[in-house]
């Protein structure tokens, strides 16, 4: 029997069949302690190595997407941010607007749950098969900036240009130098009507100007980026202040 599993091993080896290769006590276990048919076994085998390889790519995908930490929708409170309601977060997570590459712009103060939504939606797009990459605009720019010169932003544009879902957080807190706003004009060009852009903001379109530093070029970019495109006004009190936690007050209450 040991001689056997041996061979099946080897044989799922070269065959590539990682799953099986990996699992093969578990899979013969389960078809002695069930009764199996043959034909009912060999199916199993096969959708377990096909389970086992969709698990994985989902693993990668999510791995890669350079997702900071995970948030879900089901975490985000309608009733604090008011801004959105149930029944678009939910026409949201069905994912058609990606299928149809719409984009989605947040804007808001701080702690109004912009980085969470976009986060929640690139996790879920990612889940069901979307490559996704999530970045801020200052990692964005140091990217843009050193594609030349470095694999690690070589490797990263790759992705943002061969994904279905690009998450550009924090885009307009900092002024950019007027190459990086060329730069950045040309990356929303090439991503235009190929793939989804989820943009998180402080700024309103009227100072998009002031932080792109040329009113052509803006115009420019917001016209692509707003072509399809919803925009969602999140209003409202900081979360994070509402929700403030202190460590002191903590140790106090234990
Ligand atoms: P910002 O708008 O500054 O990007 P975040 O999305 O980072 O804000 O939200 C700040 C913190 O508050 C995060 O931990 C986030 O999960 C939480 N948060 C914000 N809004 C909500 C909400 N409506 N429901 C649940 N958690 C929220
Ligand atoms: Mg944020």
């Amino acid at each position: 029997m040991k001689g056997l599993t041996t061979a099946i091993k080897d044989a799922a080896s070269v065959l590539g069949l990682s799953g099986t290769k990996g699992g093969i006590d578990s899979l013969l276990l389960h078809a002695e302690q069930s009764d199996m048919t043959h034909a009912e076994f060999l199916n199993y085998i096969f959708s377990q190595e096909i389970k086992y390889r969709t698990d994985r790519a989902k693993e990668k995908r999510i791995k890669e997407s350079g997702l900071p930490y995970i948030k879900t929708l089901d975490d985000f409170d309608v009733s604090f941010q008011k801004s959105i309601s149930a029944k678009q977060l939910k026409q949201l997570s069905e994912l058609k607007w990606i299928e149809q590459t719409y984009n989605l712009m947040f804007f808001g103060p701080p702690g109004v749950g912009k980085t969470h939504l976009s986060i929640s939606l690139a996790y879920k797009a990612a889940q069901e098969g979307y490559r996704v990459v999530f970045t801020t605009m200052t990692s964005l720019m140091q990217s843009l900036r050193t594609a030349e010169i470095s694999k690690r932003s070589k490797t990263k544009l790759n992705r943002i240009y061969h994904a279905s879902l690009v998450v550009i957080d924090e885009v307009g807190y900092l002024p950019i130098e007027r190459t990086d706003a060329n730069l950045f004009f040309q990356l929303v060009t090439d991503l235009h009507e190929q793939a989804s852009i989820i943009i998180t903001t402080n700024k309103g379109f009227e100072e998009w100007t002031e932080f792109l530093g040329d009113p052509a070029l803006t115009t420019a970019v917001l016209d692509r980026l707003t072509y399809r495109c919803d925009m969602i006004n999140l209003e409202g009190r900081s979360y994070r202040l509402e929700n403030h936690k202190s460590f002191l007050k903590q140790q106090e209450n234990n």
